[in-house]
């Protein structure tokens, strides 16, 4: 008898609902501030930039939210995504572990974020939007949110970190062919990109100053509204189709669930995604795993960074929001995993990890790229370099499995493929690729000016 390598959904298995995790927490995470008056925002300080659906998804108590059928149509595009037994990488590590992974690189754009791009999008278009403000670091959510405008004929303005505009020149070409308009971030297009290259003409950028820009360029239009593709409770609520598509499939798999699941974080949005639907049943005590996010050494918020009160961005337009950070003004060496370059965490994933829902470890970067390596040998795609990060945690624990001999199920997402980053792994397999030291002063002088709470 063969052994199964690919676990696959049915289209009508498409879940019809996004999971909300909040009324399953022994407590609410605390609300995002107002930065004048230190009350917790209300519905009309963020009519401006956000639909009022998304508004209402934001603090809903509901458990579950449906999922239109107009979202459901376009996720079917790419959804269900498959569920993978990584056969090959076991065999080649030797491990008696058994390793899956969630392949979310089959969506146009090539990552999770369309997920959340597609329902922004949607909603957006139904309360009369005319167009979306969004900022992006490496290019995958820019992009994911030019193919879901696309869908729905919205206009998209998008403000590309730098660095990554000048490496990647081909998500940008992306975005155009979807139809949006790129800047360069810092740009002369907004005031607050306009004082960064005051200060540093060749700033190479942030993901903070990009949301600034992006954010100015929104609450100045009334027609234009802004769209974020992480950290926001709706926009983790909306990427739990991984997880929930995933909780089936393990079905199919013969699993009862996984010992352990892994996944990198940036702002947190695939990794709560995936692990969301697995912690309901472990809060139901129907499975026990271990829950660990892998962040970049050179980005530690969760590891290095205190749980406190910052603005989302770099110049302070965004509410107060409770969160593990390095602090607003922190900004990250070039690492190539441009999607994990940013300084604050999800709101909500920080309550959870005081809470000890999960753990968090980091990873230098080169450590990342030869784990990826040795799973695009092993089982052909070639990771994004943000997953490259979960993939290092998991070489890590199935090589832990070979020398111990347990036979641990291990759970990851493959949230991204890498194909527009052959720059990084050009540098890699050159040799050229560094790791970088962060001094404890770099990220105390980033927070000694947090905001006054
Ligand atoms: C954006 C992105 C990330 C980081 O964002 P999260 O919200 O933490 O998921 C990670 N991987 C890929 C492929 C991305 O596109």
């Amino acid at each position: 008898m063969t052994e199964r390598t690919k676990f696959i959904l049915d289209e009508s298995q498409i879940p019809a609902q996004w999971y909300n995790v909040i009324p399953d927490l022994p407590a609410p995470p605390p609300p995002p501030l107002h930065p004048g008056t230190l009350q917790p925002v209300g519905p009309d300080d963020l009519a401006p930039l956000f639909p009022m659906e998304l508004i209402g998804q934001e603090v809903t108590a509901d458990p579950y939210v449906d999922i239109p059928g107009e979202v459901i149509d376009v996720y079917k595009l790419w959804r269900p995504t498959p569920l993978f037994r990584a056969r090959r990488l076991e065999k080649l590590l030797n491990t008696p572990a058994r390793i899956y992974y969630k392949y979310e690189g089959v969506s146009p754009a090539g990552s999770h974020k369309p997920n959340t791009a597609v329902p922004q999008a949607y909603y957006n278009s139904v309360e009369g939007t005319k167009r979306l403000t969004t900022e992006t670091g490496a290019g995958q959510w820019g992009s994911a949110l030019a193919f879901a405008t696309a869908q729905y004929g919205l206009d998209c303005e998008i403000w590309m970190v730098r660095a990554s505009y000048d490496q990647k020149p081909y998500r940008r070409t992306m975005m155009q062919t979807w139809g949006a308009t790129v800047h360069p971030s810092p740009s002369r297009a907004t005031q607050a990109g306009l004082s960064v290259l005051a200060a540093d003409p060749d700033s190479p950028g942030s993901l903070g100053i990009a949301i600034s820009e992006a954010v100015e360029a929104a609450a100045g239009s009334a027609e234009t509204r802004y769209a974020l593709g992480s950290v926001l409770n709706h926009v983790l609520m909306h990427q739990t189709v991984i997880g929930q598509e995933a909780v089936a499939q393990f079905g199919m798999a013969g699993e009862t669930g996984p010992d352990l699941i892994v996944g990198c974080t940036g702002g947190g949005s695939n990794f709560a995604g995936l692990f969301f639907p697995f912690l309901r049943e472990k809060l139901a005590g129907r499975i026990n795993p271990v829950i660990r996010a892998v962040e970049p050494s050179a980005c530690p918020s969760f590891t290095r960074g205190i749980y406190a009160y910052d603005f989302g961005d770099t110049a302070g337009f965004t509410p107060l929001l409770k969160m593990h950070t390095l602090g607003h003004q922190f900004i990250p060496d070039p690492v190539h995993a441009g999607g994990l370059r940013y300084h604050g965490m999800s709101p909500l994933l920080s309550h959870m990890y005081e809470l000890g829902l999960f753990e968090a470890v980091a990873k230098p970067q080169r450590e990342c790229f030869a784990a990826a390596i040795t799973f695009a040998r092993a089982e052909g795609i070639i990771p994004a370099p943000e997953p490259s990060h979960a993939i290092a945690a998991v070489v890590e624990e199935a090589k832990r499995c070979a020398e111990s001999g347990e036979e641990k199920v291990i759970l990851t997402a493959l949230c991204g493929h890498g194909h527009f980053d052959m720059v990084a792994y050009e540098r890699y397999l050159s040799g050229e690729m560094t790791d970088f030291d962060l001094p404890q002063e770099r990220i105390d002088a980033a927070l000694a000016n947090l905001p006054a709470v």
